[in-house]
């Protein structure tokens, strides 16, 4: 094979340059090619950039520059304990949504007084175990939720700290499957009825009021929508000073979106300099922000690497069919998401580029990762899928009995496997056949 000595120009840049980059003509994380890792690995492989996490956990610090702020990670964008640790070592608190994700957090050393509890269905299981693992808050959906979680608290002997999760009935101009925050959405508690459900907090027993929070929608490229929100909810906390109910932290959710083909991500800096303003300008200066971003901490921290099974020339279309699927990254058919694809290597010469479908084997037709992308492929190339650590190996399922691929973490010229390809033993090892009749 030849070796081409620099970057040809027909190379594009990765979304996540610098931690993913061009050497000669190779894909590399961070100091390891991408090609010796699928060699080691296997394929389809999630290989995670230690320093974009890191990079990305100092955006947010940068832009809290100092002032009184608790970053809660959205963790169901990634959950693998080596995530959760370094974000947990960085001074992170998390944002939960399950009983498992606590269990988690509590196995990578993740501290539970700064864990937020999220989610409109928690289970009586679920509430306990935050309540004995003593979590910073949890953040109630619903009146029923209230009385529910009242009721538990009592019955053990504890508190429960609550800040009302609010629906501020706001556009966040996303798409609609991740939009959370309008009056159609099954989330939070209607900014009208409020006022009530605070008074009904202040009232049951087992409860401590400690704040208020929204969560409007997710892949948000503009500040606007986080200031709609802060306004409602600012006028809210006024309305409840008025009753006499105090709170200490405001939490503005997650939701801040990343570049996955020429999306402008808003700035950090921008957005939390213009709270802050309205924060103190209404005399809030001593609240606490919260904020729970996911996907803005991890997503262009990750690739999903696949090899070319086949290639099939149809009459309408051209095919690529990859090891990976959307068993392994279901955000292109869910949301018609778009992924950048990327050549592992620099094709070899003489290998012409056509339009091509990237396609796994399940048996679906939508199973797609990605459509039209013009690409010089040959079988058994490599092909990275870009911006793959949010929402990809978390949203990966068993179907087709398709064991769930491995997951490592690069850091320098070091590669972590952080979790084991599946066996394909493992995945029935549960399943228990009746007597015979
Ligand atoms: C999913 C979720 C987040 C994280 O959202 P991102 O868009 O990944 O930042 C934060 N808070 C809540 C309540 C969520 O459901």
């Amino acid at each position: 094979m030849s070796q081409p000595t620099s970057v040809p120009a027909s190379l594009p840049e990765p979304v996540g340059a610098p931690y993913f980059h061009y050497e000669h003509g190779e894909l590399h994380a961070e100091g390891v090619p991408v090609g010796d890792l699928a060699r080691q690995h296997g394929s389809p492989l999630y290989v995670y950039s230690r320093a974009a996490l890191r990079a990305a956990w100092q955006r947010f610090e940068d832009a809290i520059d100092g002032r009184n702020a608790l970053v809660c990670y959205g963790m169901k964008a990634n959950s693998n304990l080596a995530v959760l640790r370094e974000f947990a070592r960085l001074g992170a608190g998390f944002d939960i949504v399950s009983g498992g994700e606590l269990a988690r957090v509590q196995a990578a050393g993740g501290d539970p007084g700064k864990v937020v509890f999220s989610g409109v269905g928690k289970q009586t299981w679920e509430i306990e175990a935050a309540l004995r693992a003593g979590v910073r808050s949890f953040n109630v959906e619903s009146v029923a939720e209230l009385r529910h979680l009242s009721a538990t608290a009592t019955r053990l002997g504890l508190t429960a700290p609550v800040s009302l999760r609010v629906n501020p009935d706001v556009d966040a101009h996303t798409h609609p499957y991740i939009s959370t925050g309008l009056k159609e959405n099954k989330f939070g508690i209607a900014i009208e009825e409020a006022e009530e459900a605070y008074r009904l907090a202040a009232a049951l027993p087992g409860l401590e009021i400690v704040g208020v929070d929204c969560h409007i929608g997710s892949q948000l490229t503009e500040i606007s929508p986080y200031l709609d929100a802060l306004d409602k909810l600012i006028n809210l906390i006024d309305a409840l000073a008025a009753d006499g109910i105090r709170l200490h932290h405001l939490d503005i959710g997650g939701g801040v979106g990343i570049r996955y083909r020429d999306e402008q991500p808003l700035s950090l800096r921008d957005l939390l300099d213009e709270v802050f303003l309205r924060l103190a300008a209404r005399g809030h200066g001593g609240l606490q922000l919260v904020m729970e971003p996911g996907r803005s901490l991890v997503g262009n921290a990750g690739i999903l690497v696949t090899e070319v099974l086949y290639l099939k020339h149809a009459e309408a279309k051209n095919f690529a069919i990859v090891d990976a699927a959307m068993t392994d990254l279901i955000r292109p058919t869910l949301y018609d998401a778009w992924h950048g694809v990327l050549p592992v290597r620099t094709p070899s010469a003489g290998c012409s580029a056509k339009l091509y479908d990237i396609v796994g084997p399940v048996c679906e037709s939508g199973d797609w990762l990605a459509r039209d992308r013009e690409l010089a492929l040959r079988q058994g190339d490599l092909l990275a899928v870009e911006s793959a650590g949010a929402y990809a190996f978390v949203m990966s399922s068993q179907y087709n009995t398709r064991p769930r691929a491995a997951e490592v973490l690069v850091d320098g010229a070091q590669a972590y496997l952080i979790r084991e390809r599946e066996q394909v033993p493992q995945l029935f090892a549960g399943e228990i056949l009746p007597p015979d009749a």
